[in-house]
């Protein structure tokens, strides 16, 4: 059998990661890793790595690699990954792409895809503005884009509760853009000169994406 597929989405805030990466989990039976979200559940559970966070997850920018590889590693290790992992907002600099690539040599692995998504900068401020979560089950929406079918209702797990991110303001996104630019991007680099490197336009629907993002992952992956 073939090792474990690991897929890699880099993208700048609101590109739609987080969305695409719940899809492909779904349809390819992935497991989705996002360090925004461990971070987070840190962050509430108030764990020392969480308020290590904190502060500087308000302000929009990195947390450190050694939290962030503590995190991961730890998660990294637990059995469902086994599946094969769709890295959502990991790694975010040179030094995590570094030791990722260190973790999978290790098992005699690599990185199947890196998928960059292809944004406009501008856009980015009102998608991640608009944006909710089910406060039950964490699927996503959207003021204009995704709306739950019936108002107030979760399309997935019929709770009722929502929550919105506190990092979600126009202020905090542009200080988001410009550490993704100044230290996550260069990565796009990092992964064509591996082979692994796949671009996506993104602007268009959460499907028509979905779709360029299937086709990838089946042809690496499936
Ligand atoms: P995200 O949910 O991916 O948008 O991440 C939310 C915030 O968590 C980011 O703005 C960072 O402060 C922090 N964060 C998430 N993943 C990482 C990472 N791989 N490296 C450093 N900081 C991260």
């Amino acid at each position: 059998m073939a090792a474990p597929a690991v897929i890699i989405l880099l993208g700048p805030p609101g590109a739609g990661k987080g969305t695409q990466a719940r899809m492909l989990e779904e349809r390819f039976g992935l497991v989705q890793l996002s360090t925004g979200d461990l971070l987070r559940a840190a962050v509430a559970a108030g764990t020392p790595a969480g308020l290590a966070a904190k502060a500087v997850m308000e302000a929009g920018g990195l947390v450190s690699d050694e939290i962030v590889l503590a995190i991961l590693k730890d998660r990294m290790a637990q059995p469902d990954v086994a599946r094969g992992v769709i890295l959502d907002g990991f790694p975010r600099t040179a030094g995590q792409a570094g030791a990722l690539d260190a973790l999978l040599a290790a098992e005699g692995r690599g990185v199947s895809a890196a998928i960059s998504l292809e944004v406009d900068d501008e856009a980015m401020v009102g998608r991640v503005a608009g944006r909710y979560t089910c406060a039950a089950c964490g699927e996503g929406y959207h003021d204009e884009f995704k709306q739950p079918a019936t108002a107030g209702v979760c399309d997935k797990c019929g709770g009722t509760a929502f929550k919105r991110r506190a990092d979600d303001n126009a202020e905090t996104v542009r200080e988001r853009l410009s550490a993704y630019h100044a230290q996550t991007a260069p990565l796009i680099a990092h992964y064509r000169a591996m082979g692994v490197l796949e671009t996506v336009e993104a602007m268009g629907s959460i499907d028509e994406i979905a779709e360029g993002l299937a086709a990838i992952v089946t042809r690496k992956a499936g």
